[in-house]
């Protein structure tokens, strides 16, 4: 059972997310990967944030907003751009959950005050048209990585974050670049059953939250599973990573559940008749 694994177990009970809503459309988003690098999908997300998302209720964001973030102290340009384009979404009274990513887990309260989004667990039990839904980063469901498992619970012991975060911005700027280095050659000698969630992880959260519908981002391989789950239909969405030209969101009003592309310049946006 993976929940009684080490470094998960002080997990607490299952709860609501704040801002949840049945009412008014909600919208998800994964996996965007934004660093100064990427000025394209940075230009699209700001376009976003500016465009489509204002007709929304309420925003997740389900982890890997950033290729890799090193504290909230990182005050490079892109960034706070970033901030200010999240802060003009949540002043006009629009919500945002974020949810920490393996590559962002180190967002944290500062980024919270200069952003008004709120963070919150992984994994977070909420409902939307009265259906009980788990919404993940993705990452936690990859369990046949075993070497990505015990990696994943060294980097998210407290000590070692604050050890971490003590760091000069330079000295963590030059760690992340040789983790991403690592990680990239780890990935190409990895099979791709092993990157993927793994079924029996996807059983064994749905049992525990007592949720029948799971929104993760993580492995880029978005799709709209069914599977049967003591003996009801469940279903597992998976969301879209964001490239220069093309985001993708998903987007629930009323029940009903919707994938939308996000292009430059906006166009494609239509959005859902929802009040
Ligand atoms: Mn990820």
């Amino acid at each position: 059972m993976i929940w009684t694994r080490r470094g998960d177990t002080a997990a607490p009970p299952p709860r609501r997310a704040a801002g949840a809503a049945d009412r008014g459309e909600t919208l998800f988003i994964s996996d965007l990967h934004l660093a100064p690098g990427r000025p394209e999908t940075i230009r699209l997300f700001l376009e976003f944030l500016g465009g489509r998302a204002r007709r929304a209720r309420h925003l997740y964001i389900l982890g890997d907003l950033f290729d890799a973030w090193i504290g909230d102290d990182d005050d490079s340009a892109p960034y706070q751009a970033i901030r200010a384009g999240l802060r003009g979404l949540t002043s006009v009274g629009i919500g945002c959950t974020l949810l920490p990513g393996n590559r962002d887990f180190l967002l944290g309260r500062a980024f919270c005050r200069d952003t008004g989004c709120t963070l919150g667990r992984d994994p977070t039990l909420t409902r939307f048209a009265g259906v009980p839904t788990l919404l993940m980063h993705g990452d936690l469901l990859c369990t046949a990585d075993l070497d990505y498992q015990r990696f994943r619970r060294r980097v998210r012991n407290p000590l070692v974050k604050r050890l971490f975060l003590w760091k000069s911005l330079a000295a963590r700027r030059a760690l992340a670049e040789d983790y991403r280095r690592q990680s990239g050659t780890a990935k190409t000698d990895k099979s791709a059953a092993i990157m993927d969630a793994d079924p029996g992880a996807v059983t064994d959260y749905l049992t525990r939250f007592r949720a029948i519908h799971l929104i993760h981002g993580h492995t880029h391989r978005p799709a709209d599973h069914t599977l049967a789950h003591q003996g009801q239909a469940a279903r597992r969405t998976v969301l879209a990573e964001w490239h220069p030209d093309r985001g993708e969101v998903l987007v629930h009003c009323d029940g009903t559940w919707n994938r939308e592309a996000i292009l430059p310049g906006g166009a494609g946006q239509h959005g859902t008749a929802c009040a």
